[in-house]
């Protein structure tokens, strides 16, 4: 279950936070008040979970009673967990408090320092609690099996905005201290804090950015059609519950793409480039204001239920406000990332909808496999049952177990009461069994298709086949991410230098400043030892932390002896910018 948390005995409802972000000794100190409700009457001692946190004290107290020092005790870590806190809870007791501070490496927490923001002035700090880094600055029940409400106080250096997934209570510019409340019951891996040099553009009523000043208008621009997209959802799902939806655009270090952190999404910068066609991030990080952080997987075994939701959602999303073209474009390269995602699996059960993660870290087991298995597990019912009453059961779904967390047993008893039973005998029980526990994609998969996609194919065959470099540049000139994408992926891993040399100068692939181009183009420079690109893969490894992005480069020159050491001396070079979870897999990868 990922926790320590004995929740059979209590269950946290509300919690309290009063925190200080301090930059100079890169820790978060305060106290965390957890207020909650007793499920078993004879329990003594509350578990929590924590790593890596300096505990000071810990206190309780009755309902509107005064607080009295108790007892605690930290076990010893593990490397999967870190260090359950045992708290002896008095009689009559509802509410414990801890005062505690973070470790500067805390693994939810990334501390930047001036040099690795756009503004270069300020430094910058962001939280990242999925799926169990809420401990590493929280003391907790840190599982998604509960859901609370909380206000937070939170101090800073006067220059700098602090920004959480809440509600923002007015308070004084300037004035270092700022406070919120998240009415909603969230659970633990939904809470998040950034500070930095941070200004709010408006983009609707109720959609907004936040950024460093520099990156403002870009942003705002590549997200504008962020309110389309609400609405399109709306009109499927039915309404957002949230208020308001904003985004938060970090520094490059984010190793992720995004993080659905209710009410206000923490996106990576390398999505912006200018022409939105990488916007299908903000659809999935919106939809999962509806599975996931309204419908939440109840255990990380359960993740396909946010994340394959999401993942069908996303497409659906993208279709109405962009079209169906770039939405199948997705849907295809979806399957290739899913097919690889599987190649790379090392534990066969990471190759089905349901990983074991018995003792494991679930971040251990993280792969896109139950975003895209879930995704096509959810268009095969689609089309089994048609659209209209597909969409109208999702919406049932999600408006039956809004703020609930749910298991998959609960999906598919839903599922056979609410859909299968609607047309019996169209969809068997072992179609459903093979396509939770198969680890392959199921025969009975409704197949993407892409026109946009084969075209590009053809034209890649054709100047693979000694067509004119002129035709091609001109043929590409209309392409999209996605089908520059797709080009370059899909061109022979091993090819004439000339040749290589001859496209880059054209197309200025090395320098191309879309992240996700550059991207495949740098592994297929290393697939070549084409070394021209290297000096501009060296940098791009430096400046971006996105794990999607740099990780397989890394994997790719570990391959070879000589590319292990190029990698090797990258690293030297870009660790210390990485995010600790990014640290973690490559410390892991070149050991
Ligand atoms: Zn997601």
């Amino acid at each position: 279950m990922a926790t320590y948390a004995n929740i059979d005995a209590f269950v946290t409802k509300h919690l309290l936070l009063d925190l200080t972000a301090d930059f100079d000794a890169k820790t978060l100190r305060g106290t965390a008040e957890l207020q909650f409700e007793r499920r078993d009457p004879r329990a003594t001692e509350m578990v929590l979970d924590t790593r890596d946190l300096q505990i000071w004290r810990v206190e309780s107290a009755p309902p509107g009673g005064a607080w009295s020092d108790t007892t605690f005790r930290l076990d010893p870590a593990t490397p999967a967990f870190g260090s359950a806190l045992r708290v002896a809870v008095p009689a009559g007791a509802d509410r414990i408090r801890v005062t505690y501070s973070s470790s500067p490496a805390a693994r939810g927490l990334q501390w930047l320092t001036p040099a690795q923001t756009a503004g270069k002035k300020h430094p910058f700090l962001f939280s990242q609690a999925q799926a169990i880094h809420a401990r590493s600055f929280i003391t907790l029940q840190d599982t998604p099996g509960v859901r609370l409400t909380y206000d937070a106080t939170v101090r800073v250096p006067k220059e700098l905005v602090a920004v959480m997934a809440a509600e923002a209570r007015p308070g004084e510019v300037g004035s270092g201290v700022f406070q919120f409340h998240m009415p909603q019951p969230i659970p633990s891996y939904l809470i998040a804090l950034a500070v930095g040099d941070l200004t709010f553009t408006p983009m609707s009523e109720r959609t907004g950015v936040w950024t460093e000043p520099a990156m403002a208008a870009a942003a705002a621009r590549e997200f504008e059609d962020t309110e389309k997209m609400m609405k399109a959802t709306e009109a499927l799902y039915g309404p957002y519950r949230w208020g308001r939806y904003d985004l938060l655009v970090l520094p490059p270090s984010f190793p992720y793409g995004g993080m659905e952190n209710p009410r206000v999404t923490f996106a990576t910068p390398t999505v912006i480039v200018g022409d939105k066609s990488l916007v299908a991030l903000v659809a999935h990080e919106l939809a999962h204001s509806w599975s996931g952080n309204l419908v939440t997987n109840a255990t990380w075994t359960d993740f396909w239920l946010n994340e394959g939701f999401t993942t069908y959602l996303e497409r659906r999303i993208v279709e109405v406000v962009y079209g169906r073209r770039l939405a199948d474009m997705e849907r295809i390269i979806g399957l290739r990332d899913l097919a690889q995602a599987r190649k790379d699996a090392t534990v066969a059960g990471d190759r089905t909808l349901l990983p074991a993660l018995s003792g494991r870290d679930p971040d251990d087991a993280y792969s896109v496999v139950p975003y895209e298995q879930g995704a096509l597990f959810l268009s095969f019912l689609e089309s089994k049952f048609g659209r209209g009453a597909f969409d109208r059961f999702l919406r049932r779904w999600f408006d039956e177990h809004e703020f609930q967390s749910v298991t998959t047993a609960q999906f598919l008893e839903f599922l056979s009461k609410h859909l299968l039973s609607t047309k019996p005998g169209v969809v068997t029980d072992a179609q459903i069994q093979e396509w939770l526990h198969s680890e392959e994609v199921p025969g009975s998969a409704v197949m993407p298709q892409s026109d946009a996609l084969e075209k590009v194919e053809q034209a890649r065959d054709t100047w693979l086949s000694g067509g004119s470099m002129d035709a091609l540049a001109k043929t590409a000139s209309a392409w999209s991410t996605q089908e520059w994408v797709h080009f370059i992926d899909s061109l022979p891993r091993t090819m004439d230098t000339g040749k290589l040399a001859a496209m880059d100068q054209r197309l200025k692939l090395t320098d191309s400043p879309n992240p996700e181009i550059a991207h495949v183009w740098f592994r297929l420079a290393i697939a070549n030892r084409y070394r021209a690109a290297f000096p501009a893969m060296e940098r791009y490894m430096i400046a971006i932390g996105r794990r999607k992005l740099i990780v397989p480069l890394y994997r790719d020159l570990a391959a070879t002896p000589d590319g292990k050491k190029l990698a090797a001396q990258i690293y030297a070079k870009a660790r210390e910018g990485y995010h600790p979870v990014a640290q973690g897999t490559l410390d892991a990868m070149l050991k």
